[in-house]
């Protein structure tokens, strides 16, 4: 496959003329790609060795506010610098912007030299090093849904009322309405594979408007850097094209909402899929098992690190294929966890919770902290919840708002223990911010409904 390359392979390109710019981006709190265009020239004389940042890019909101409350950052502080290190095993080309390739970054502290533990892509390495340390690659996917609207970003500046998506009827699976997209899912799918991404395919989603986009399963590292990168292209090409698309859990009440479902499997280091025991029920081993309770006893405190919003919370609704449990149960979509590829090598759990909005490195950290959890406790899985989920009364529930899963967040014990408190303290932080801005905010619904009538 194209797309990595090597500084060498870059230097070569450079020569050439093919590339100039060099994006060195590292991920934020919020999965975005933060960072500087490099004239590709300073970064094969220095930038690939490193560069800097403010370090308010790890305590700030999608506002780029200099939110008070984190322990890492501070006016007090002075908010001085990060060192941005490029990790050159990620730089690859970009073929959807003209003569650019990208590279991503590790955070470290200046001073000492070590990677910014509440750094996103350090939290998921530690967990990814210690699922190794057990002997297991952690493998995952983060399928990936949203929305298409006919207008541009900039169009849609004074005001989303008429947002017009780029389909007037629900287009699951729909392969004619999708061959209208194809001028921005054909450019994806390709820009991705020429960018070193193993894409598989991309297909209409249950509503209007809506797609999907798979990458094959990696390491999960991999796979949360092939999230960030994608929902970057999405933008870009999306842009391109005078269109725009949106991530949002939920953008709109009457619709569907946007979802990204995380596919997890252990495999030994040797290659074998360790999930796999075709004696066992479903071809389930004891360790799947295992990693599934660890994941159903901490759901409610991995939540804020799928649904990081107060938004995303208005995803989780009855009958719209968005989970209302924290339950598991083979290929049935009510449950948050689904058993898929039963009995073959493709056997995985994957977790319905999260939404498209969701930060990969978080979300496959904490999915991981927690089945790691379950595996080194030897817990022991429930049964199957078999049928529809959303009308089983009894069936553990899915925190319904953020200032539950903030709470849970606060208190786990098993993530202060994965993460380190600093970590957890600074994101239980983050989801009370947001918490705090939307108690504070006055909104739309609220002057329709009150301005006259109240
Ligand atoms: P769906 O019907 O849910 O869309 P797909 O067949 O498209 O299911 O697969 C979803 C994702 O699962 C794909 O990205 C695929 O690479 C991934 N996947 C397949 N096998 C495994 C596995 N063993 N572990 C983790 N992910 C896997």
């Amino acid at each position: 496959m194209p797309g990595t390359m090597t500084l060498e392979e870059l230097r070569a390109a450079f020569d050439a003329g093919g590339i100039d710019t060099v994006l060195v981006a590292a991920p934020d709190m919020q999965g975005r790609l933060m960072g500087k265009r490099f004239h590709a020239a300073h970064f094969l004389a220095s930038g690939h060795e490193e560069t800097h940042c403010c370090n308010y890019l790890l305590a700030t909101d999608m506002e780029m506010l200099t939110v008070e409350g984190y322990a890492s950052t501070s006016w007090a502080k002075g908010y001085g610098d990060y060192t941005m290190k490029p990790d050159l095993s990620t730089l690859r080309r970009v073929p959807w912007l003209p003569g650019t390739a990208l590279v991503l970054c590790d955070l470290v502290d200046h001073h000492t030299h070590e990677e910014v533990a509440i750094s996103p892509r350090a939290i998921l390495k530690r967990q990814v090093a210690r699922a190794r340390e057990m002997g297991y690659a952690a493998m995952a996917a983060t399928e990936l849904e949203f929305f298409i609207f006919e207008q541009s970003y900039e169009a849609l500046r004074d005001g989303t009322d008429h947002l017009t998506p780029i389909s007037g009827y629900n287009e699951d699976y729909h392969l004619f309405q999708t061959s209208k997209e194809e001028p921005l899912m054909r450019a994806l799918r390709n820009g991705l594979y020429g960018a070193g991404i193993p894409v598989e395919n991309s297909k209409g989603e249950a509503e209007a408007g809506q797609a999907e986009i798979n990458i094959r399963y990696e390491e999960m590292l991999k796979t949360a850097d092939f999230h960030v990168i994608t929902k970057q292209a999405t933008k870009e090409i999306a842009h391109s094209l005078g269109k725009s698309v949106t991530f949002m859990a939920k953008y709109d009440h009457r619709r569907a909402g946007s979802s990204s479902h995380v596919h997890q499997s252990l495999w030994t280091l040797d290659g074998q899929p360790a999930f796999l025991d075709t004696g066992a029920e479903y071809g389930m081993s004891a360790l799947m098992r295992q990693y599934m309770a660890g994941q159903l006893a901490h759901a409610g405190e991995i939540t804020a690190l799928l649904a990081p919003y107060v938004n995303s919370y208005k995803r989780f609704c009855v009958g719209m294929f968005a989970p209302t449990k924290a339950v598991w149960s083979l290929d049935n979509r009510t449950a948050g966890f689904r058993v898929c590829g039963d009995g073959t090598k493709a056997l995985r759990v994957e977790c319905r919770i999260g939404g498209a909005d969701l930060n990969p490195y978080l979300a496959c950290a904490g999915l991981l902290a927690a089945g790691l959890a379950g595996i080194e406790h030897g817990l022991e899985l429930e049964p199957e919840m078999r049928g529809d989920s959303y009308r089983n009364a009894t069936a553990r529930e899915i925190p319904k708002t953020l200032r539950h899963a903030a709470d849970l967040l606060e208190g786990s014990v098993m993530l202060r223990a994965a993460f380190g408190d600093e970590v957890v303290d600074h994101y239980t932080r983050a989801a009370r911010w947001e918490i705090e801005e939307q108690d504070r905010v006055v909104t739309d619904w609220e002057r329709k409904r009150l301005l006259e009538r109240g």
